[in-house]
C-alpha cells in the first residue's frame, strides 16, 4: 500500500512538473515559434495562391485549346488506325479476288476443253463421265461467281468507308493544326509572364515544408488559384459556409493548417493576410 501511495505522489508530482514547464514554455521560444512559423507558412502559400490565380487566368486565355488538341489527336489516331487496318483487309480480299478469277479461268478452260471432248467419245459411259465432270466444274465456277460478288461488295463497303475516313481524316488535322498555331500564338504571348510566375512560384515552395506543399498542390490542382480561403466573419471565403467558432479561434492561433469542412481549400484567419 506504501509503495502505491508513494508512486500515487511521484505521478502527481511529474504532472505538476510538466505543468509547470508548459506553462513557462508559452513565454519562451518553442511553441511561438512552431506558431510563427505555420503562419509564415500560410502567408507564403497566400502569396503563392496569388501566382497561381495569374497562372490560372492565362490557362482561361489558352481555353479548352489543350484539351481540344487532346481530343482531335486521339481521334486522328483512331482514324489513322481504321484505315490501315481497311486498307490491310482490302489487300487481302483483292488477292483472294484474284486468287478466285485465275480458279474461275482455269476450270473453264477445263470445262471447254471438255465440251469439245464429249463429242468424239466412243460410249456413252465415257459421254457421261465427261458431262459429269463439266457439271463439276461449273459448279465450283458458280459458287466462284457468288463468292467473288460478296468480295466485290465488301470491297466497295470498305473503299467507300475508307473514303469517308480519309475525308473525316483531313479534317481533323487541319482543325488540330489551327488549335497547334493558335496556341502556340499564345504560349509564345505568355511566355515571358508564365516564367516569371513560375520562377516566384518555385522561389516560394523552396520555403515550405513538403507536406503543406502536397496538401496545397493537390487542392490547387482542383481549385486552380483558389486553394486558400480566407475566414471573414466566421465565414469560409471559398464556400461561404460558416465555420464553428472553436476552430475560428484554432485557425487564428495558426499552430497547424486547417481545411474548410465544406470545399477543402485551405482556411486562414483574415488578421493574416490584412
Ligand atoms: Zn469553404
Amino acid at each position: 500500500m506504501d509503495n502505491i501511495n508513494d508512486l500515487k505522489g511521484e505521478d502527481l508530482n511529474e504532472e505538476e512538473i510538466e505543468e509547470g514547464a508548459s506553462r513557462i514554455e508559452e513565454y519562451f521560444d518553442d511553441d511561438t515559434s512552431s506558431e510563427e512559423k505555420v503562419s509564415e507558412e500560410l502567408k507564403l502559400l497566400y502569396l503563392l495562391t496569388d501566382i497561381d490565380k495569374k497562372l490560372a487566368d492565362i490557362e482561361d486565355e489558352k481555353g479548352d485549346l489543350p484539351d481540344r488538341i487532346d481530343i482531335l489527336s486521339e481521334n486522328i489516331k483512331r482514324h489513322e488506325d481504321r484505315i490501315t487496318e481497311n486498307k490491310n483487309t482490302l489487300e487481302i480480299i483483292n488477292s483472294e479476288i484474284r486468287k478466285i478469277k485465275k480458279e474461275s479461268k482455269s476450270y473453264e478452260e477445263k470445262a471447254n476443253k471438255l465440251d469439245e471432248e464429249k463429242y468424239n467419245v466412243r460410249n456413252n459411259k465415257e459421254y457421261d463421265m465427261k458431262t459429269k465432270q463439266i457439271d463439276e466444274y461449273l459448279e465450283v465456277l458458280e459458287k466462284n461467281e457468288k463468292s467473288l460478288k460478296e468480295k466485290d461488295s465488301l470491297k466497295e463497303t470498305l473503299e467507300a468507308e475508307t473514303i469517308n475516313l480519309e475525308k473525316n481524316l483531313e479534317e481533323f488535322n487541319s482543325e488540330r493544326n489551327t488549335c497547334i498555331e493558335e496556341l502556340n500564338t499564345l504560349n509564345e504571348e505568355f511566355k515571358e509572364e508564365e516564367k516569371e510566375h513560375n520562377e516566384k512560384r518555385n522561389e516560394i515552395l523552396k520555403n515550405i515544408d513538403s507536406e503543406i506543399r502536397s496538401l496545397y498542390e493537390r487542392i490547387n490542382s482542383s481549385y486552380k488559384g483558389e486553394a486558400i480561403a480566407i475566414v471573414r466573419k466566421g465565414n469560409c471565403s471559398g464556400c461561404y459556409n460558416s465555420i464553428p467558432p472553436q476552430r475560428v479561434m484554432e485557425i487564428r492561433m495558426a499552430d497547424k493548417i486547417y481545411t474548410c469542412q465544406s470545399c477543402g481549400r485551405i482556411l486562414i484567419d483574415e488578421t493574416l493576410v490584412d
